[in-house]
């Protein structure tokens, strides 16, 4: 787990484990690429375990057990070809603004970082 081994494949950097903190021991630290990460502090930490319990990445190993899963794409094929996950963002986006709804999303700027707009 990311808590112990430092890998990053295995953190989504929700944040749970800061939260959940009752010693206020786990700060979040941006990589060189701009995603965060939890970090410890081992003066502070009383080995409660509590940010182990939390992580919902933890949970997802240690049961594996999928409920239910779909396989879903954009009907154009412009869209597949110019986007991820089969452009199902897209799609979806376009139903909430069409509807004069707001949409969030994750941009990649060109040093690698990470924008929200
Ligand atoms: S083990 Fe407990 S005190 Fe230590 S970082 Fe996790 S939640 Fe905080
Ligand atoms: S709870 Fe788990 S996935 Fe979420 S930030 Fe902490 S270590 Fe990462």
């Amino acid at each position: 787990m990311y808590l112990e081994n430092n890998n990053k494949y295995e953190c989504s950097g929700c944040t749970a484990c800061k939260a959940v903190c009752p010693q206020n021991a786990i700060s979040m630290v941006k990589d060189n690429e701009g995603f965060l990460y939890p970090k410890i502090n081992e003066i502070r930490c009383i080995n409660c375990g509590l940010c182990r319990r939390i992580c919902p990445n933890i949970k997802k190993s240690s049961k594996n057990n999928i409920l239910e899963a779909y396989g879903v794409k954009h009907k154009k094929e412009f869209e597949r070809k110019t986007s991820r996950s089969g452009g199902v963002f897209v799609a979806i986006s376009d139903y909430i603004l069409k509807q004069n709804g707001i949409v969030y999303g994750a941009e990649l700027n060109k040093d690698f970082s990470v924008s929200h707009r």
